[in-house]
């Protein structure tokens, strides 16, 4: 993610090279849980059944055990894929979807919760009605009968809603003529249920109703669409087989131009909104336009694209204030290309088609393995293409931001839920990416980075086990620099 922020930066760099600044933001999550300041909402708990408990099935967690948002995810089940059907109306904001889940059992679930925030009105478990109750994004489904470890159970919810207006602090965009659905770290519960935690990756096929003339764009492969759905609706089919996040499925829903291509790293799909003023589309075209050459630098130094299909999409939404790295097709706020062409925003968020999104966080802890690696992605990608080095970027930063800042006070390795997306992240995890750079030598670190990559691809990853391959293709003890840079707050030493 990307955010740019209209305010002066909390963090203001004097670049004294041609770079552009990774900006402040203030996108928060305050505190853990789903609701700011409060500890998430215990789920209603029905009795179990005397058969439940004689099963010895006992109820999957409400959470997955993530200490910076314990309301995320759940346990006692990993999925395997969804398939989303929603229908979208731009005109009321509603959303009616069904969603069919599979998903495999890892204990004997005598229920089990979904992370679902709009209204859901029917659950089947395995073709019977399931016995359903939902508060906040928790819904709790107590099926018929326990499911037993090992089994595989397929889920189908049925759900409407308003979107924007569910819940406290709906990310769910509404545009003038359409809709995004595209957040970090939760979007899902707003457009179908899942297990919303990015530990649980799920291939996952979309398909979206809308209004006849209407395009609805998401993640994967185009397999049809517009196909007419009858009463003047359109049908759109999208296949993502890759294991994917939840939250970084996306949709977004308008009048887009879809541009299309072969590259050789797959099919190329962008979308680009047909509402932009000429000058803002055009700076959005030479920038997102870059992508398969972008993808082609980015390949020669993390290794092979990890997926099928490449894209883009830029919806005339100058609210949105953020870029995405929705898998294959991130999202940009036309904001970033009100000043003309910005290429570093595109890089940002391809870098984390390698790191966020085929290696995804194992917890959100782990964000630096996304948001240090995506910003190094982009001085790296500077100092390929004739722009200043990586070490003239950090050394940049570094001059520009006096030891007393607060700035220095955010360990990215551990920045706390509520620092989740800190420019500390950004910056200081790619000066710390740069420092591992230094010690271990390019032949090592580049090793390391494409380690990384193709032995955790379509998985996930922790900060601990990545600095323990670079310490082992590098033959070198780590534990200090990554304590000064990861860990601790306070600033360390230059680096060069
Ligand atoms: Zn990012």
């Amino acid at each position: 993610m990307r955010i740019r922020a209209a305010a002066v930066p909390a963090v203001a760099l004097a670049v004294t090279v041609a770079l552009a600044v990774t900006v402040a933001l203030v996108w928060t999550r305050s505190g853990p849980g789903p609701e700011a300041g409060a500890p998430p909402a215990p789920p209603a708990q029905p009795t179990p059944s005397a058969e439940q408990v004689q099963a010895g099935a006992t109820p999957g967690a409400p959470g997955i055990g993530d200490a910076y948002f314990p309301g995320d995810g759940n346990g006692g089940y990993d999925v395997r894929r969804y398939a989303v059907d929603v229908r979208y109306d731009p005109a009321t904001d509603r959303l009616a979807g069904r969603t069919t889940i599979t998903a495999t059992a890892t204990g004997n679930l005598s229920r089990f919760n979904l992370d679902l925030a709009l209204p859901a009105s029917a659950v089947e478990v395995d073709g019977a009605p399931a016995a359903h109750t939902q508060r906040g994004t928790e819904l709790v489904v107590t099926p018929p009968r326990p499911v037993p470890a090992g089994a595989t159970m397929t889920v189908r919810v049925d759900y409407a809603g308003i979107p924007s207006e569910t819940g406290p602090d709906s990310p769910w965009v509404r545009t003038a003529d359409g809709a995004l659905a595209v957040n970090q770290p939760d979007i899902a519960p707003w457009w179908f249920p899942s297990n919303d935690h990015p530990a649980d990756k799920a291939s996952m096929a979309v398909t979206i109703t809308v209004p006849e003339g209407v395009e609805a764009l998401s993640n994967g492969a185009l397999l049809a669409g517009p196909e007419p759905a009858g009463n003047g609706q359109d049908r759109w089919r999208w296949r993502a087989d890759a294991p994917m996040a939840p939250y970084l499925a996306f949709v977004a829903i308008g009048q887009y131009e879809l541009v299309r291509r072969d590259t050789p790293f797959g099919s190329l799909l962008v979308g680009y909104a047909e509402g932009l003023e000429p000058e803002l589309a055009a700076a959005a075209r030479q920038s997102v336009g870059q992508t398969p050459r972008i993808v082609g630098v980015l390949s020669g130094l993390f290794g092979e694209y990890p997926f099928d299909h490449l894209g883009g999409v830029v919806p005339d939404a100058p609210g949105l204030g953020i870029a995405l790295e929705n898998q294959t097709r991130p999202v940009y706020s036309p904001a970033f290309f009100t000043g003309g062409p910005y290429v570093d925003v595109v890089v940002h968020e391809l870098a984390h088609q390698w790191f966020g999104d085929s290696v995804s966080v194992r917890r959100w802890r782990d964000i630096w393995l996304n948001e240090g690696f995506a910003t190094y992605a982009e001085w790296l990608y500077s100092e390929r293409t004739g722009g200043p080095s990586a070490q003239q970027i950090v050394g940049a930063h570094y001059d520009s931001i006096p030891a007393d800042d607060p700035f220095w006070q955010v360990p990215p390795a551990d920045p706390g839920a509520a620092n989740l997306l800190d420019p500390a992240v950004y910056t200081r995890g790619a000066m710390a990416l740069h420092a591992i750079r230094v010690a271990v030598g390019d032949e090592a670190f580049f090793a390391t980075l494409r380690a990384w990559a193709a032995q955790r691809r379509h998985g996930n990853g922790t900060v601990e086990a990545f600095l323990a391959l670079a310490q082992r293709r590098s033959g070198q003890q780590l534990d200090a620099l990554a304590d000064a840079w990861l860990y601790q707050p306070g600033r360390p030493e230059r680096t060069g």
